[in-house]
């Protein structure tokens, strides 16, 4: 069924609404079509299995379902997320009560990051945390963001674009909403999965991209100190592709402009996307 915003209701019994009970995706499109939905709905499956949701529908119906509500929207460029949660039931953690997943698609004009921040870089703060990623839904994108708003906000309080989550040890894992790459050396590094970071689908394209273009790359820890002394620092999302990042804490980056080898990465991904080499 397909309802405008202020049409579509979800009671205030579920899941999702009372315990963050539920898990998405963030796809883009590009030219109308849904990037990488493939690997999104086998994510939002590896998620939902991780914390035990069934899955309300078949994997290729829901990608169907996706793209009508795309081409319903009739957007030039669309911003979608596709939810699945637990669904509603009396309330009680006990994850029986619930009837039946929901599933919900959003789908929203896509807003394009301002050209002057893939241009001139952007800063980030950091935000260390001791449970940066939870024990049980661990890699899992499930909708408790509470830790990532919480530092995005005093990243914003601090005029930066993003906050990069740091683990108990200090180690840099991911930002808010993206991950994140340092060049250190020549040698492209960006934290694993077992550090506790959310795997991106536009990180895995830019670790092809990279090798298609003859970089080095290390999966592995990313302490603050590598990072901070780092010649070229991005991150990454599906919304923002590849931002460069010139300022960490207020400390510079780099050559506190946008590298070469980021824009490089960048001009090669929005080719493989079909896209100009500039944003
Ligand atoms: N890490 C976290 C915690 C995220 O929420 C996201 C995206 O929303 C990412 C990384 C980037 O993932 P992707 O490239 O699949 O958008």
């Amino acid at each position: 069924m397909i309802l405008q915003p202020e049409e579509a209701k979800v009671s205030v019994y579920d899941r999702g609404f009372l315990y963050g009970d539920s898990v998405f995706e963030t796809i883009r499109t590009y030219a109308g079509e849904p990037f990488a939905l493939d690997e999104h709905l086998a994510r939002l499956e590896r998620s939902a299995g991780r914390v035990a949701i069934p899955l309300p529908l078949p994997r290729a119906d829901f990608a169907l379902e996706i793209r009508r509500a795309i081409r319903a929207a009739r957007n030039p460029e669309s911003y979608v997320r596709a939810m699945i949660t637990r669904g509603s039931g009396p309330m009680g953690l006990d994850t029986g009560l619930a009837e039946k997943a929901l599933r919900v698609v959003l789908v929203e004009p896509l807003q394009a990051l301002p050209a002057t921040m893939y241009r001139d870089g952007v800063a980030v703060t950091t935000f260390k945390t001791r449970r940066a990623a939870d024990e049980v839904a661990q890699g899992a994108k499930v909708s408790n963001y509470l830790t990532s708003m919480m530092a995005l906000k005093e990243a914003r309080a601090a005029g930066a674009h993003e906050a990069l989550i740091l683990d108990g040890s200090g180690d840099v894992l991911e930002g808010t909403t993206s991950n994140v790459f340092a060049l250190t050396q020549g040698v492209l590094v960006t934290p694993p999965e077992e550090a506790g970071i959310l795997v991106g689908i536009t990180r895995a394209h830019v670790l092809e991209v990279a090798g298609e273009l003859g970089i080095p790359v290390r999966v592995e820890r990313l302490p603050l100190e590598t990072l901070r002394s780092a010649t070229e620092v991005f991150i990454t999302s599906t919304l923002r592709e590849i931002v460069p990042v010139v300022r960490v804490d207020g400390q510079e980056i780099g050559a506190r402009v946008p590298g070469r080898t980021t824009r490089a990465i960048h001009a090669a991904f929005r080719q493989k996307v079909g896209l100009g080499a500039e944003p």
